[in-house]
Formats: C-alpha cells, sequence, structure tokens
C-alpha cells in the first residue's frame, strides 16, 4: 500500500510520486496544497480518520463465510462476480478520487468513491457473508444514491479506477434487493 503522496498540484489531486514537474507547470509556476475534503493538520498533511470511517460505514471490511480451516472455494476467475470484484480491488487508499468528488465537498455524510468501490468489491465477493449489511450501508442518506455519475473520480484515479462504475453496481443492487431479486 503506498499512496501517501497525494496532494494538490496546480489545483488537481495527484499521487506527486508521478508527477513530473514539467507536464504539470503551468506558466512556469507549480503549487502544493493538502489534498481537498479533508481537515488539515499542518502545511500538506491531512488528518484521513473522515475517509476511512467511511470505509468503515460502506460495510468495507471482509466477513467471511469460511473459517480458517476449511478448504478454499476455488472461483473461476471469468466468472462475471470475480470480474467485477478484480475491476475494484486494485484500490491503494490514496484518497485522490475523495479530494475530487464535488459530492464529498458539498455532503458530509457522502461516503464517498473509494469507499463505496470497496464496497462493490464485497458485494461481489462470494466468499463474503456481509452482503444485506452492507447493501443496507451503502443505501442510505450518503450512499451511493447520490452520486451525480459525472466521473470525476475516474478521470483523477492515478490507478486507473473506476469508482463511478462501482457506484453505478451498487445502484442497481441495491435497487434489486430492495425489490427482493437476486443481487448475486
Ligand atoms: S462520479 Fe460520484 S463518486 Fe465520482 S466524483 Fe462524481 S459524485 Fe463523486
Ligand atoms: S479509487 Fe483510486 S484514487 Fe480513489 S483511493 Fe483508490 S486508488 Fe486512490
Amino acid at each position: 500500500m503506498c499512496g501517501s503522496c497525494a496532494m494538490t498540484v496546480n489545483g488537481v489531486p495527484r499521487w506527486t510520486c508521478r508527477t513530473h514537474v514539467d507536464k504539470v507547470a503551468g506558466d512556469g509556476a507549480v503549487t502544493v496544497g493538502p489534498l481537498r475534503n479533508l481537515p488539515v493538520i499542518k502545511d500538506l498533511t491531512v488528518d484521513m480518520d473522515p475517509f476511512f470511517d467511511r470505509w468503515t460505514a460502506a460495510g468495507g471490511v471482509f466477513e467471511p463465510t469460511g473459517a480458517r480451516d476449511d478448504a478454499v472455494p476455488v472461483l473461476s476467475p471469468g466468472m462475471p462476480a470475480r470480474r467485477a470484484a478484480d475491476a475494484a480491488i486494485k484500490c491503494i487508499n490514496c484518497a485522490v478520487c475523495y479530494a475530487a468528488c464535488d459530492v464529498v465537498s458539498a455532503n458530509p455524510d457522502y461516503l464517498g468513491p473509494a469507499a463505496l468501490n470497496r464496497a462493490w468489491s464485497l458485494v461481489n465477493d462470494v466468499k463474503d457473508g456481509a452482503l444485506d449489511a452492507r447493501l443496507t450501508a451503502v443505501s442510505g442518506a450518503g450512499g451511493c444514491h447520490n452520486c451525480h455519475s459525472q466521473q470525476g473520480c475516474a478521470v483523477h484515479c492515478p490507478n486507473g479506477l473506476n469508482p463511478t462504475a462501482a457506484i453505478v453496481g451498487l445502484k442497481r443492487a441495491t435497487v434489486r434487493a430492495a425489490l427482493g431479486r437476486k443481487v448475486r
């Protein structure tokens, strides 16, 4: 896990380790600042607690259905649920998407793109046993239905993830669950 170098450079959230000055310097100047949407501790350092609190609130903790000594289930990497989980799983918790999200700025209850993306990876994990609780967690007042789907998070994610697509999946899954239909 890395991503701790995330900052705002010339108004854009990004990983500074992957930012070449000559590619971002506008008019020969570079301005650096802390990530948006998080409390500033000092200078460029932000308090990440609100970001991770939302992971917990979105049900971002894996709840195993098996015990330590059970045989590991064999899953085809091509099954649709596994592919959806894999597409969302490579998040490194850098909070760049969280800083880019205008709904996070406007709604202090919103869970944000990274926490919802994590929830989507677990909704698609057939080894996880907390599907119903997680769908309830992501459909509340600060949940997935607040997202406007304009993809600011996907545009800025330095890891190439698409939290917007994950959130669309959550919107569908929560509606299916509310209608009593099968989600997985
Ligand atoms: S698409 Fe949704 S989660 Fe992504 S930046 Fe926009 S409102 Fe935030
Ligand atoms: S989804 Fe992308 S931008 Fe957001 S925390 Fe994960 S790696 Fe960072």
